[in-house]
């Protein structure tokens, strides 16, 4: 028997147990995206830094062997968390082998095209369903590009007195917000308490937990971890869920499945977990400075100089990088307390 498309169940489990919290909303609905399709590049849904230029993930190799280097070469294992194509892997696997950096490869991965799409790029990597099966015997090096936003997120809404969960229901066949029992105010941060009727804050306990989870692990084996997404120094109010599907703004709560859904980071809120689990936080910087303290003007003329007839491309591809996308992407840096400042972190 095949299964119902996923509105269809989504829709039954919604009737026979009540609505649901939008984090299982978006976990149901991103994990049937990614697992269904291949959504990078010009012809899918949306592009991301590894697929504009090998740049991107050359310069975050090179960070990472750089960090490697300075911390007495120890022995690590390389993961990265969410790897889509494989594209950012395979670069800066590429750019760490020229800095003597061969280590073993670990995915984070859920989607089965995914995975395939990356056994292409990268043979011989390990995938995991997620970071608790992670090498327990080696230091950790780890990248995170546009992962931590696809993880699911709460939304509390302020009404009258009090706080309430967003949950989505459903009428007919329409997916509809609807604000759920209240919460306990503790769940919120103190100086968003009073916050005016109508407000909106969203949590990530799916990413506190990754965070933690990665943060202990780096405090007790070595190592270092590298996340780059859109997002907001917190705690803030506003609604960021978003749905995206050919490019374009979709409404979250329909199709789900079938556009990719996501929010902005909470940086501070990570940056947070990290040290609550023994682990050193560095910035959040802009991915225009981590970029450009890591030499992609220096990368960018070096690879002009190879291909000369693809300047122009290279030099757009640079400045795509580094200009709206540049402010808007931030990159935060966890370190174990005895490894050095990471560069492009430092004073
Ligand atoms: N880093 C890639 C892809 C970003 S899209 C790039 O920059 O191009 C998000 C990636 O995270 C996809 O590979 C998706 O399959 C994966 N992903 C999403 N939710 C996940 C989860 N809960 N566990 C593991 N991987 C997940």
């Amino acid at each position: 028997m095949t299964e119902a498309p996923l509105p269809d169940r989504l829709a039954r489990a919604i009737t026979l147990a009540g609505p649901m919290p939008v984090s299982q909303f978006m976990a149901a609905a991103n994990a049937h995206y990614y697992a269904t399709r291949d959504p990078f590049g010009a012809r899918g849904d949306f592009v991301t830094a590894p697929e504009i230029s090998q740049m991107f993930g050359e310069l975050i190799g090179l960070w990472c062997a750089d960090l490697w280097d300075r911390a007495g070469r120890p022995e690590v294992a390389w993961v990265e968390l969410g790897p889509g194509r494989g594209t950012l892997a395979a670069d800066a696997l590429r750019a760490m082998a020229k800095a003597g950096l061969v280590p073993a490869v670990h995915f984070v991965e859920t989607s089965p095209v995914l995975r395939a799409a990356q056994t292409e790029r990268v043979p011989g990597a390990t995938w995991h369903d997620g970071v608790e099966t992670l090498p327990t015997d080696a230091a950790l090096l780890v990248v995170a590009n546009e992962f931590f936003d696809a993880l699911p997120i709460r939304q509390l809404v302020r009404r009258g007195e009090g706080w309430h969960e967003r949950l989505v229901a459903c009428q007919d066949t329409l997916f509809l917000p609807i604000a759920g029992k209240a919460v306990p105010v503790e769940l919120l941060p103190e100086p968003l308490r009073d916050a005016p009727a109508g407000s909106v804050l969203e949590i990530s306990p799916a990413s506190v937990a990754v965070m933690q989870a990665l943060g202990r692990r780096i405090a007790a084996q070595g190592g270092a971890m590298l996340a780059v997404d859109y997002g907001y120094e917190g705690p803030a109010l506003g609604e960021t869920l978003q749905a995206v599907r050919g490019h374009g703004f979709a409404n979250p709560f329909e199709t789900p499945g079938d556009n990719d859904l996501s929010a902005h980071v909470d940086f501070t809120t990570l940056a947070a977990a990290a040290q609550a689990a023994g682990a050193v936080a560095w910035g959040p910087v802009t991915q225009r400075d981590l970029l450009g303290g890591l030499g992609i003007d220096g990368r960018a003329t070096a690879l002009a100089r190879h291909a000369p007839e693809r300047t122009e491309a290279i030099l757009a591809d640079r400045a795509r990088l580094m200009g709206e996308m540049g402010m808007l992407f931030k990159a935060l840096a966890v370190t174990h307390h005895d490894w050095p400042t990471p560069a492009a972190f430092g004073a």
